[in-house]
Parts: C-alpha cells; sequence; structure tokens
C-alpha cells in the first residue's frame, strides 16, 4: 500500500488544497494530509480548527484521513509510513523552493520521494494568504473556499457580522 503524505499548513483550507487532496487520492491508496503546527508563524486558525475545517470538506474520500505535526515534513513522513510526499505546484514561483525542499529531503531520507501535483487552472491564483488578505478587505471568498470556512474567516478577521 502506498502511503502519501500532504503536509502543509492550511491557513485555511482553500479548493487548491482539495483539488490537490482529491487527485492524490485517486494515484495514492493512503493519504494523509498533515496539519504543520507551526505557532512561530502565527496561523490565523488554531491546529485544532485547521484540522476540523479539513475534516469537515473530507466527507466521502475515506482513503483520507488528518494528522497534525510538528519538526521536520520528512520526520513526519517516515512517522505516518509515507514514501511519497505529495505537493501542490501553482506558478514557476513555486517551484524553485519547493525544488529545493525536495531534495533537501531527499538528501536526508532518499527512500522518500515529493511528487509534485500541479494545480487546475482556475486555482493558480489562489493561496492561503492571498484569501485572508481579501477576507480581510471584505472581498467575497466564498467562490475559493468550502462554504463552512467562510463565516470563521470573516469573524476572525472582523468583517460585518463578525465578533470584532
Ligand atoms: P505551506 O506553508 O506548507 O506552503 P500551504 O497550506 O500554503 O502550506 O500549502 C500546502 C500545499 O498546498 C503546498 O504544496 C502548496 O503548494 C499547495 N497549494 C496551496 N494552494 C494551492 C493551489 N491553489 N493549488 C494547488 N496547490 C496549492
Amino acid at each position: 500500500m502506498t502511503v502519501a503524505i500532504y503536509p502543509g499548513s492550511f491557513d485555511p483550507l482553500t479548493h487548491g488544497h482539495l483539488d490537490v487532496v482529491r487527485r492524490a487520492a485517486d494515484i495514492f491508496e493512503r493519504v494523509v494530509i498533515a496539519v504543520l503546527e507551526n505557532p512561530q508563524k502565527r496561523p490565523l486558525f488554531t491546529t485544532r480548527e485547521r484540522v476540523s475545517m479539513i475534516q469537515e470538506s473530507l466527507l466521502g474520500l475515506d482513503r483520507v484521513e488528518v494528522a497534525t505535526y510538528g519538526g521536520l515534513t520528512i520526520d513526519a513522513a517516515r512517522e505516518f509510513g509515507a514514501k511519497v510526499i505529495v505537493r501542490g505546484l501553482r506558478a514557476v514561483s513555486d517551484f524553485e523552493s519547493e525544488f529545493q525542499m525536495a531534495l533537501m529531503n531527499r538528501r536526508l531520507h532518499p527512500e522518500v520521494t515529493t511528487v509534485f501535483i500541479p494545480t487546475s487552472l482556475r486555482y493558480l491564483f489562489l493561496s492561503s494568504s492571498l484569501i485572508k488578505e481579501l477576507s480581510a478587505f471584505g472581498g467575497d471568498i466564498s467562490e475559493f473556499v468550502p462554504a463552512h470556512v467562510v463565516e470563521p474567516l470573516k469573524q476572525r478577521l472582523g468583517q460585518p457580522g463578525g465578533r470584532t
């Protein structure tokens, strides 16, 4: 059984992430979405919030599960028994740092391979940070994130109807 880990911040989850998850689940028998616990990155949502947003989006995808990790992605991959690290690729700008990371991870543990899944055209420009910015300034984000992510984002970023 080939296990793949799909690591990231998912702060918050977008349709771009979900597109990668679906494609990975078509290829690999088990896909572990691994949410990075990264307090130093000061995420907008707690790890637990990010995990439950993902879980809510996965209803029906039985090869996929959600976990959290800290430290090095390559160590998490080994811990979860994954031979593959899945990363999504958008523009060429993603490529350089992703390639660097993939080669470093291979040097550390050659038995784990990074597989890049190109984004769908409609999500080419989509990133969690852009979504946060758009939401903070009142833009309509409903097309880019699952429905249950829209409200928490508005609340956290202080839009009308929110807490702050
Ligand atoms: P990280 O901080 O690890 O980059 P992200 O949550 O931003 O965490 O991204 C996790 C993974 O999902 C990365 O491989 C990233 O390239 C990919 N990704 C993010 N947005 C998209 C998108 N719109 N289409 C395809 N892949 C994406």
